[in-house]
């Protein structure tokens, strides 16, 4: 199975690629919202933070209060690297899960969004060699295209600045997509993607 992880600052594109690919029969991940199930209610992950950072952080309806929980952690790096060691094995395990199911099943393709390309290396969820394709856009155009998808601009720094920097993403990366043009260029990528993959497990295939 042809597996690709992308990375890339905020309103890079990486949605965008990573659509189209699941539109066509990939598996997509997405890192985030992996990291929203970890915190699902009944979880470890629930637990162990409501143990760590408050009981009060479990609402009335019994989910995690997910504004609170940031308010407890920003600019406490101490309280994130806590957060980060109760949430960030669980995704990985996850993420690897979802892979190895997909791959059984005869999956061609599966494509992973990878939003903090520095967390992801560190709780090793980026297995080595693998695909890493670094979707690259200037940062004023970035802003201008989430302002675009109705983030804010006050949003968009804050997070922005939590992301590695583009000359690390630049020396992780294995591929460098700019993603300046118009965003069929970028579609376009992904089926290219699609098909090679296809096409590489047919010959895998008829190999067998
Ligand atoms: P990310 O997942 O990296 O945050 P998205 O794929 O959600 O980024 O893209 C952010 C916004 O930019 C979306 O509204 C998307 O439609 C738009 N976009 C992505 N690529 C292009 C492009 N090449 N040209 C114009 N708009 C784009």
């Amino acid at each position: 199975m042809r597996t690709l992880f992308l990375t890339g600052g905020i309103a890079s594109g990486k949605s965008t690629a990573a659509r189209e690919l699941e539109r066509l029969g990939a598996l997509r991940i997405d890192l985030d919202q992996l990291s929203r199930e970890a915190l699902e209610p009944g979880s470890p992950a629930h637990h162990a933070v409501c143990a760590e950072f408050g009981a009060d952080l479990r609402g009335q309806d019994g989910r995690l209060r997910r504004d609170l929980l940031a308010q407890r952690v920003f600019g406490d790096p101490a309280a994130l690297q806590r957060l980060e060691q109760i949430e960030l094995p669980w995704i990985g395990a996850r993420c690897r899960e979802l892979l190895s199911e997909a791959q059984a099943q005869g999956c061609p393709c599966a494509v992973v969004e990878v939003p903090l390309l520095d967390r992801a290396l560190a709780y090793d969820m980026v297995p080595a060699g693998a695909e890493l394709v670094y979707v690259r856009v200037p940062r004023e155009l970035r802003l201008e295209r989430a302002v675009g998808r109705g983030t804010s601009a006050e949003d968009f720094a804050a997070r922005d600045a939590r992301q590695p920097s583009d000359a690390y993403l630049c020396a992780h990366a294995t591929t460098i997509l700019p993603n300046e043009g118009a965003s069929d260029e970028l579609v376009a990528w992904a089926r290219a993607v699609w098909d090679e993959a296809c096409a590489a497990a047919s010959t895998e295939a008829g190999r067998g």
